[in-house]
């Protein structure tokens, strides 16, 4: 949350200015980052609990009870040997006699019930909130989590309304926190000041930062709740805005202090030897990336296309210009068997090219890699591809000018940021297979400059996909396997586990090239073999030497055998919908037809639509907007990218509308006065700083 204090002191109070906060509860706090009334009022609360009073009736199933009655009378049970039991009987208005009850352990030293008695003697006024046994048609009983006395003043920070929930650590409970936040509240609140220009709020409609702090901790309804949240997230947003476009701005003023000439002594016979036409896409895209290679400051391009839209190829027409201006490029790739899937097919696109391409991973031994290090050093190798192996310090290049990323979203930006510093200003290209809605990725690199190649290859014919039982599947492995194709079956783990009921791709090869497929080559790849004999089994299956090729996830990226015609996928209810894509995408790289098996038995409604979408679609767009719609930015695109946002308030898929009127305004505002210099809009621009500073400084996005 975003509150400025330009003018005032009072925000920069220690917590412990407060009544009822010691040095120990600071100390607790301090954990939680809330060290002034600032951090307090700035604490989000982590959900919303409705605590209206329930009324008369069925008992809800899925919301807590909450009563208000009076004490008649109190008692304690034992249940069994282990439980106690104490019982406050209630008259509650409206709902007559109920049961709220209280459970312990025998024998704890502290005896809760002992305060319990003090507190609801006969004739107390209290109220608790709880379970109740769901369904029933009235009223009963209620097993107590929290209760408050009507008496005491504090109680309706507590119950009958919607109250904040904030995120807490041991030793300070939910309420306390509750309360010491609203004392801060109490005390700041005749001091907040606005800190947006009053004709944003008026264009966008936003509740002023006074009403939207007080909408957010003591909400009179959900309404009042989502206007503040979205005046608090617009704000967020604007200024994330101003920062990426400052940043882009700065960029713009770095010159790289090399350039770049087309010469074609590799490009043209690289493209005449491919074996296939460029699509019209990839034509496209390479001369928007060799454009973005020749300007004076350094490229940032995000090249999207879906999975087996050939982004290698393009990939590689970029290394070659670095290569031909006498240059060195780094290829990195998430995982070992990406890297060493794209190594074999640089060597078949480059074939007799004078281009010399070395492999970093973890597995390459010792001294070959030190070897290999050698020759990066000195020039004598113009790319190397690899895995984050290549992050290593020990990595270091002659004159290093073009660093490409395959499967960004799998790496942090700091990993991008270690590998740009490897050179001088570095010319970067990110590809990725997720497409990312455009509002997100407006929001994840404000400006950065995509490519997108929305063009399949010619001949490709998507894979037909069925959700079918594993018996009919494997006819379709035998049948298509029988014709000459491959197939894979896909599982999601690698041992048995005990737990889950989920096929173990250890176990099933074994079952599999013993009993069902005894009369085909089958061979096993997972994420735990060695590195030497995954490449051995990925090798053999891509050379052609074993028909099926049982899996885990690890073949999810890159993984190129055209002859691949076929893919179970067990459990695939278990998968991700972005997994799924990305696995699919395995299949139907040849020109000839292709099938994939989804065998599951989803349970959950959200597993039945991923099975559903994806019968229904392989548009990868469709698919990655209705996984975010699913998952949401933080899984979708791995923690790590999203999360370096550092949004505490703004949620970019339920905001992406505010998300574009932020942007919108942020450009504006920018144009008139690209300093922010004028008054009204002074404490936004301190705001802007200290948040750049904490959070968005070494975001590295150009
Ligand atoms: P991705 O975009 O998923 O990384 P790849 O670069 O692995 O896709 O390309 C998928 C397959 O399509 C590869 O076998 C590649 O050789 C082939 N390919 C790429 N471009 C073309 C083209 N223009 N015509 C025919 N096949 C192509
Ligand atoms: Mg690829």
């Amino acid at each position: 949350m975003l509150v400025n204090a330009a003018f005032s002191r009072a925000l920069e109070r220690p917590v412990q200015y407060l009544k009822g906060v010691g040095p120990k509860r600071a100390r607790l706090m301090e954990r939680l980052g809330l060290r002034t009334l600032r951090d307090l009022i700035e604490a989000f609360p982590r959900t919303w609990e409705d605590r209206i009073e329930t009324p008369p009736g069925r008992v809800p199933v899925d919301a807590p009870l909450v009563l208000k009655g009076r004490v008649t009378r109190t008692l304690t049970q034992r249940a069994g040997t282990h439980l106690e039991l104490f019982i406050a009987k209630l008259q509650v208005p409206g709902h007559g006699a109920v049961d709220a009850v209280w459970f312990k352990r025998p024998n704890r030293r502290y005896d809760v019930f002992e305060s319990l008695r003090r507190e609801l003697a006969p004739g107390a006024d209290a109220w608790v909130i709880g379970r109740g046994e769901p369904g029933l048609l009235k009223i009963r009983k209620i097993s107590v989590q929290e209760h408050y006395l009507v008496d005491d003043p504090r109680t309706p920070l507590h119950v009958g309304k919607l109250v904040p929930i904030y995120p807490t650590t041991a030793g300070l409970p939910e309420r306390l926190l509750r309360e010491i936040v609203a004392a801060a509240l109490d005390e700041v609140f005749p001091e907040l000041r606005e800190n947006l220009p009053e004709k944003l709020l008026r264009r966008r409609e936003l509740l002023t930062l006074p009403q939207a702090v007080r909408g957010i901790h003591r909400p009179r309804s959900s309404e009042e709740l989502e206007q503040a949240r979205r005046r608090l997230s617009y704000e967020e947003l604007l200024l994330l805005e101003f920062a990426w476009t400052l940043k882009h701005r700065q960029t713009r003023e770095v010159v790289k202090g090399y350039g770049y000439e087309i010469k074609r002594s590799l490009l043209t016979p690289f493209r005449a030897q491919l074996g296939f036409e460029l699509t019209r896409a990839q034509k496209r895209v390479v001369n928007e990336i060799l454009g973005d290679m020749q300007n004076p400051y350094p490229m940032t391009r995000l090249l999207q296309g879906d999975v087996g839209s050939g982004k290698t190829v393009v990939a590689i027409a970029a290394l070659l210009l670095a290569i031909e201006n006498g240059y060195q490029g780094a290829f990195m790739a998430p995982t070992e068997i990406l890297a060493e899937q794209h190594f074999w097919t640089f060597q078949k696109f480059l074939g007799e090219l004078p281009v010399r391409v070395e492999l970093i991973t973890s597995s390459v031994p010792k001294r070959k890699r030190e070897r290999i290090l050698a020759r990066a050093a000195s020039g004598e190798v113009d790319a190397v591809l690899g895995t984050h192996a290549l992050l290593e310090e020990s990595v270091a290049f002659k004159n290093l000018r073009l660093a490409i990323i395959d499967e960004q979203h799998r790496f942090g930006v700091r990993q991008r940021t270690t590998l740009r510093q490897k050179g001088p200003p570095l010319d970067l290209l990110l590809m990725t297979a997720t497409p990312i809605p455009r509002t997100l990725s407006l929001a994840l690199y404000g400006d950065l400059d995509v490519s997108t190649l929305d063009e399949m290859p010619p001949g490709r014919i998507p894979a037909k996909t069925l959700h079918i039982g594993e018996k009919e599947a494997f006819e379709i492995v035998r049948a298509e396997t029988g014709r000459g194709l491959q197939a894979y079956i896909v599982y999601p783990i690698i041992e048995e586990s005990a737990s889950l009921d989920l096929k173990a791709a250890q176990a099933e090869f074994n079952r599999l090239s013993k009993t069902v497929f005894a009369d085909r080559r089958v061979s096993l790849v997972h994420g735990r073999l060695p590195g030497k004999k995954k490449v051995a089994a990925m090798e053999e299956f891509a050379s052609g030497g074993s028909d099926i090729l049982v899996a885990t996830q690890v073949i999810e990226v890159g993984v190129d055998v055209p002859n691949a015609g076929v893919m179970v996928i067990q459990n695939a209810d278990r998968f991700g919908l972005a997994s799924l894509h990305q696995l699919r995408g395995r299949i139907g790289r040849g020109s000839g037809a292709s099938t994939c098996c989804l065998v599951a038995q989803p349970k959950s409604p959200e597993a039945r639509r991923r099975v559903a979408i994806l019968c229904e679609t392989s548009d990868g767009f469709r698919i990655g907007e209705e996984d975010l719609k699913i998952r949401g930015p933080g899984e979708m695109l791995g923690m790590a990218q999203h999360g370096e946002l550092g949004l505490r308030v703004a949620d970019l898929v339920r905001d992406s509308d505010l998300l574009a009127s932020a942007r919108e305004d942020a450009r504006e505002l920018l144009a008139q006065d690209p300093d922010l210099k004028s008054p009204d809009l002074r404490p936004l621009r301190d705001k802007l700083v200290s948040l750049y500073q904490e959070r968005w400084q070494s975001i590295d996005l150009a």
